[in-house]
C-alpha cells in the first residue's frame, strides 16, 4: 500500500471536506533540517540587531496580509473575532521581541572572578535547528510564539503546525520570504509522523499540545538527548471568595471560560465558589453567559465559534452525557448544536462533583462546572486536586487574602480578580506545573534563554596557576 500524500481539510463551520493538505515526506523533513543547519551558521553570525530587523520586516509582512491571514484562520477555525486578536497579537509580539531581544542577549564585558588572575566572558551559542510542533486552537500564534525569540537568538526553525489548521502555511511562507527569513524558517505539513520527523531533524523542540502527545514528544527528545519545552493541557480552576465583586467575577469568567469556544489552554474549566455567595454568583454567571450567542449564521456575529477539531466532538458529548447521567444540571446550554459543523453552546453546569470527567479531565470546550465549597481551605484543596498545573484565577475583595490564596495554588500563572491574564500578558515569566508542561518560561524576556547554550570563556591573565604541576627542571 502506498502512503497517503495528503490529508483532507475539514471546514469546522460546514463539516465539509473542502481542501487537501500535502504531507511533507519524512525524507524531505530530514533534508530541510540539513539545509537549515547550513543556513543557520550565517544567520547566527549576523548581529542580533540585523536579525531583529528581519523580525520587524516579518511583522510588516504579516500586517500587510492581515485580512488574508484572518480569512485562512477563519476557514480553519470558524471564528472571526479571535482570529483578529490572534493576528494582531502575533504582530505585536514580534515587534516586542524585535525591540527587546538585543538588550536581553547583549554580552556583558568580561567579569573578574574570585581567583584574582582569572576573568570570565559569558557567551551564548544558539541551538542550530529549533523544531516547533503546534496545536490547532491558535494556529498562527502558537506556531510563532517560540519561533520568534528563537530566531532572534540565532536559531533556525523547522515548524509543523497541526494538520487540523495548516491553511495559513503558504501565506506564512510568503511573508517569511519577503522578510528575508525563508532560508532559516521552514514549514512542513502533516500529522504525527511528520511531527516525529521534525524531532529527528531538530536540536531542540518546542511542543504545544496535549499531555498524551507531549509525553511521546518528551520521550523522543529524551532518546535524542535534546531539550524539549512542553506546553500542555490544563483544567484551570477559578476560586470565587465570599468578599469578591460578584458581577466582575461573573463577567470575567464568562469571558475566561468561553472565549474561543473554551478552546484555549488557559480557559477556566472549573469554578469553586464559597457557599455564602454561590447563589448570587451563579445567577450572575448565568445572566452573562445567556447573553452569548453562537456564530452559526455569520462568523463575525456571536461570541461562540464551532468546535474546531472533529476529534473533540465526541469527547465533549461524552463528558456532558456522563455528567448529566450522574446528576449534573445544565443551567445554560448542555446539548451540542449540529449545523454541518458542531457548536457547543456555552454551558454552565451545577450539581457536579470532582469525580466527573467534566470536572477532572480537560474539556477544551465551552463547558463550565460550578462547585460550591464551604470555605477558602476547601476551595484551595479542591483546586489543587488535579494532575494539571497550568493557570488559575482568584476573585477576592481583599488584596492580601487574594495574594495569600494565589500563592497556595499549584499553577504557573494566577490571575487575581480577572481570568486568563496569562493569555493577554506575555511579559511575566511563568512555568507550567505538574502534567501541564516542562521547561523554562515561554513568557517574559527570559524565554529567549531557552534557545541558547551558555558558553564561558575562562581567561588566565598570564599568571602561572598555583595548581599546575611544579615546573619541569
Ligand atoms: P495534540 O497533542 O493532539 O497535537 C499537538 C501537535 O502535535 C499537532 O501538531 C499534532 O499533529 C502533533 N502530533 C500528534 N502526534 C504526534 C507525535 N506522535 N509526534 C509528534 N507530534 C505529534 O494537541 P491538539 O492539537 O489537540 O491541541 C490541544 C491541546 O493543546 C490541549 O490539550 C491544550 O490544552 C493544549 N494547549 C496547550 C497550550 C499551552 O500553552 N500550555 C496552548 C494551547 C494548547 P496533528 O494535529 O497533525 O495530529
Amino acid at each position: 500500500m502506498t502512503e497517503a500524500s495528503s490529508l483532507p481539510l475539514r471546514n469546522p463551520r460546514t463539516g465539509a471536506h473542502d481542501g487537501d493538505l500535502p504531507i511533507t515526506p519524512a525524507a524531505e523533513v530530514a533534508a530541510l533540517g540539513q539545509q537549515l543547519r547550513q543556513a543557520q551558521q550565517g544567520w547566527e553570525q549576523q548581529s542580533i540587531e540585523q536579525r531583529c530587523a528581519c523580525l520587524s520586516a516579518l511583522a510588516d509582512a504579516l500586517a500587510s496580509r492581515r485580512e488574508a491571514f484572518m480569512q485562512v484562520l477563519l476557514d480553519d477555525t470558524g471564528r472571526w473575532h479571535e482570529s483578529a486578536i490572534e493576528v494582531d497579537g502575533t504582530i505585536a509580539a514580534i515587534r516586542r521581541w524585535a525591540a527587546q531581544a538585543p538588550a536581553v542577549l547583549a554580552e556583558k564585558p568580561a567579569q573578574a572572578e574570585a581567583i584574582g588572575f582569572i576573568s570570565s566572558q559569558q557567551t551564548w551559542v544558539a541551538y542550530p535547528v529549533v523544531g516547533i510542533i503546534s496545536p490547532w486552537n491558535f494556529p498562527l500564534m502558537l506556531t510563532l510564539i517560540d519561533a520568534v525569540p528563537a530566531l532572534a537568538a540565532g536559531c533556525s526553525i523547522l515548524a509543523k503546525p497541526s494538520e487540523v489548521t495548516s491553511r495559513f502555511v503558504p501565506l506564512l511562507r510568503e511573508a517569511l520570504a519577503e522578510a528575508g527569513l525563508g532560508e532559516v524558517f521552514k514549514l512542513v505539513t502533516g500529522a504525527g509522523a511528520t511531527g516525529q520527523a521534525v524531532i529527528e531533524a531538530s536540536d531542540q523542540i518546542c511542543f504545544t499540545g496535549s499531555v498524551a502527545t507531549g509525553r511521546k514528544v518528551g520521550e523522543a527528545c529524551a532518546r535524542r538527548f535534546i531539550p524539549a519545552s512542553l506546553e500542555l493541557g490544563g483544567k484551570d480552576p477559578a476560586l470565587v471568595l465570599s468578599d469578591a465583586n460578584i458581577d466582575n467575577a461573573a463577567r470575567a469568567l464568562a469571558w475566561g471560560s468561553f472565549v474561543n469556544g473554551g478552546q484555549s489552554c488557559m480557559s477556566i474549566e472549573r469554578v469553586y465558589v464559597e457557599a455564602p455567595v454561590a447563589e448570587a454568583f451563579t445567577a450572575a454567571l448565568v445572566r452573562e453567559v445567556s447573553a452569548l450567542t453562537l456564530n452559526c449564521e455569520d462568523p463575525a456575529q456571536g461570541q461562540i465559534g464551532p468546535v474546531i477539531a472533529a476529534s473533540q466532538v465526541e469527547l465533549v458529548r461524552g463528558q456532558l452525557a456522563d455528567a448529566k447521567a450522574r446528576g449534573a444540571r445544565a443551567l445554560t446550554g448542555g446539548e451540542l448544536v449540529e449545523r454541518g459543523g458542531v457548536w457547543c453552546p456555552p454551558t454552565v453546569l451545577v450539581d457536579v462533583d470532582d469525580s466527573m470527567a467534566v470536572v477532572r479531565d480537560e474539556s477544551f470546550a465551552s463547558v463550565l462546572p460550578v462547585i460550591v465549597v464551604k470555605d477558602e481551605a476547601e476551595a484551595v484543596a479542591r483546586a489543587n486536586a488535579t494532575e494539571f498545573g497550568l493557570s488559575a484565577a482568584v476573585f477576592c475583595g481583599d488584596a492580601q487574602r487574594a495574594e495569600r490564596i494565589a500563592r497556595q495554588l499549584h499553577a504557573g500563572g494566577i490571575s487575581i480578580n480577572d481570568a486568563c491574564l496569562t493569555g493577554m500578558v506575555q511579559t511575566a515569566e511563568k512555568q507550567s506545573f505538574k502534567l501541564s508542561g516542562m521547561g523554562g518560561s515561554r513568557m517574559g524576556t527570559a524565554s529567549i534563554r531557552r534557545f541558547v547554550r551558555a558558553r564561558a570563556l575562562l581567561i588566565n591573565n598570564g599568571t602561572a596557576s598555583p595548581w599546575w604541576f611544579p615546573p619541569a627542571a
